[in-house]
């Protein structure tokens, strides 16, 4: 209400200057079925699960609309991959507005994949079943994980068809259309201040900042230049708090363009992301980024700084001097560095870091990794349980690194690099038996910081490929294993497993 939208519910993909959004309807589809439901999150928003078909589903698939709905598409614009992209917008993504939740916080509800906006450009407004079942299952998945983000309560199967040319060759597909409900407190990204900065609306620059300082960081206080720069120093350490995150567990977002950078610092938009499986800081999922590698997994924690920089420049009309907003972005560095490191050494079992010999134990780890060919996830993990064991008892305990290094390598048994990194966790053990706590509560904390079951690739796309003959089992076994990543759950061990030989080459999905 606060912001300035406009009232107009045409949909014809145009230029929409002067407003922060477009009132528009949701376009219909033919039989709209529920297939994934979020249990935990509906029951903190105070929903009940709907049956397969009717009213409520129809609600979650945009064909019906209540009174108190005030469904509308956001401006926005961004760099992509660089480069600034002028005018972008929820293409695809209709918000119907908030919903109170039981703890009385209020949440926004966008159905992604609900019909064309002003915003549609050249697309459809679609979205197709494997897209958005990945977007549903990863969004669960982070959440659970710990890991700052945007939420999803259902997945609704459309009944229509989409066609996309998933491999760009001039084959279009069709494929089956579904539609995602997605929750967050907001969807605003960085992009949205963009749009109004490279515009010259400064009316509307300063009125959605206003907004959202008052609405979701009332803590700052009443808007104000000194507030402004408050906000970003907070908009930059959430966002440092989040690649932390993503860079502790293997999280490839993959499109890290300024458009899909949240102002809560939330991961959001899940498109082409990934999962680290051999440990490579050059690795990325997205197709259409392998000759720049610029949203690889080692580049992550500089893009966000990159996309951070976008957005000072953005609110710099806001403040009296852009170089006031250093700091903010000196505070990004400083907390990276500082959540990375506690988080690294959390996984590492360590308790206490003092010398500069920790210090390179963990630079030269990255190292090794990479030269064994590691599953960064089953590395971990499973360190997890060796290493407090090797505390007790460590007859043998080159045979069985060897071993262990062996059993989760994408390399062959006799690989150059194994030995290598038996010799970093030989040095690691002679550092961890310094550790004042028991191997037990080490064991302990390490298996609280060491997901055993993560999304992996393949599995997406098992369920995903199960998913389009009408098998919903592959979906709901994950999302339930994956409610609870760090416990063992030792049922479901094959969920666990290193990516097999012939998902090696299967990338995450551009054509979304
Ligand atoms: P993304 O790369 O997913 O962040 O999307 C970039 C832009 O393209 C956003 O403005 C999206 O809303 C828009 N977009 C992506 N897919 C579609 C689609 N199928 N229909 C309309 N707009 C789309
Ligand atoms: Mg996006
Ligand atoms: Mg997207």
């Amino acid at each position: 209400e606060e912001l300035r939208g406009e009232a107009t519910f045409d949909k014809q993909p145009r230029q929409v200057p002067g407003f922060a959004y477009s009132r528009v309807q949701p376009t219909p589809v033919p039989d709209p079925h529920l297939l994934a439901w979020s249990d935990d999150l509906a029951w903190y928003l105070g929903l009940e699960k709907p049956a397969e078909r009717g009213p409520a589903v129809e609600v979650l698939a945009g064909n019906r609309v209540t009174e108190t709905m005030k469904p509308f598409a956001a401006r926005y614009g961004g760099h992509q991959f660089g480069s600034w992209a002028g005018q972008l917008g929820d293409g695809r993504a209709i918000s119907l507005g908030e919903l109170r939740a039981t703890d009385g916080t209020t949440w926004e509800i966008q159905l992604k994949g609900a019909g064309m906006t002003p915003y549609s450009r050249r697309a459809d407004g679609r979205a197709v079943l494997r897209s958005s079942l990945r977007e549903f299952l990863c969004s669960e998945a982070m959440h659970y994980l710990g890991v700052p983000t945007t939420r999803a309560l259902s997945l609704v199967g459309t009944g229509a068809k989409v066609v996309r040319d998933m491999f760009y060759n001039g084959n279009p597909q069709e494929e089956p259309g579904a539609i995602v409900a997605r929750v967050a407190p907001t969807f605003v990204r960085f992009g949205n201040f963009q749009i109004f900065a490279a515009n010259g609306e400064m009316d509307n620059l300063r009125e959605l900042a206003d907004y959202v300082i008052r609405r979701y960081y009332p803590e700052l206080g009443e808007p104000s230049p000194e507030v402004y720069l408050r906000w970003f120093a907070e908009v930059s350490r959430r966002t440092a708090v989040m690649i932390a995150h993503w860079m502790s567990v293997g999280f490839v977002h993959g499109v890290m363009n300024t458009d899909n950078m949240s102002i809560l610092g939330l991961t959001i938009d899940y498109g082409p992301y990934g999962w680290l499986e051999p440990y490579e800081p050059d690795w990325t999922p997205n197709t259409t980024d392998f000759s720049y590698r610029r949203y690889a997994f080692g580049q992550q924690p500089q893009v966000a700084l990159w996309n951070l920089v976008q957005l000072a420049r953005a609110i710099a009309p806001l403040v009296a001097d852009p170089e006031q907003l250093r700091p903010g972005l000196d505070l990004y560095g400083t907390t990276l560095a500082e959540t990375m490191q506690a988080m690294m050494l959390r996984k590492l079992g360590l308790t206490t870091h003092e010398t500069a010999d920790d210090q390179q134990l963990i630079e030269d780890m990255h190292q090794v990794l990479v030269d064994a060919v590691m599953d960064m996830t089953l590395f971990f993990r499973n360190l997890s349980h060796l290493a407090p064991k090797l505390l007790h008892d460590a007859a043998n305990e080159e045979t069985q690194l060897l071993e262990f290094v062996e059993a989760n390598s994408y390399a062959q048994p006799g690989y150059a690099g194994h030995i290598v990194l038996v010799q970093w966790l030989q040095r690691y053990l002679k550092r961890l038996r310094q550790e004042p706590i028991t191997p037990e509560a080490i064991r302990e904390s390490m298996l609280a910081a060491n997901p055993k079951y993560v999304l992996r690739n393949y599995l997406a796309q098992k369920a995903i490929e199960a998913a389009e003959t009408g098998d919903l089992s592959v979906l709901s076994r994950l999302m339930e294993v994956l409610k609870t990543p760090y416990a063992e759950q030792p049922e479901h061990d094959d969920l666990a497993a290193m990516r097999p030989d012939w998902a090696a080459s299967k990338p995450g999905c551009a054509t979304l």
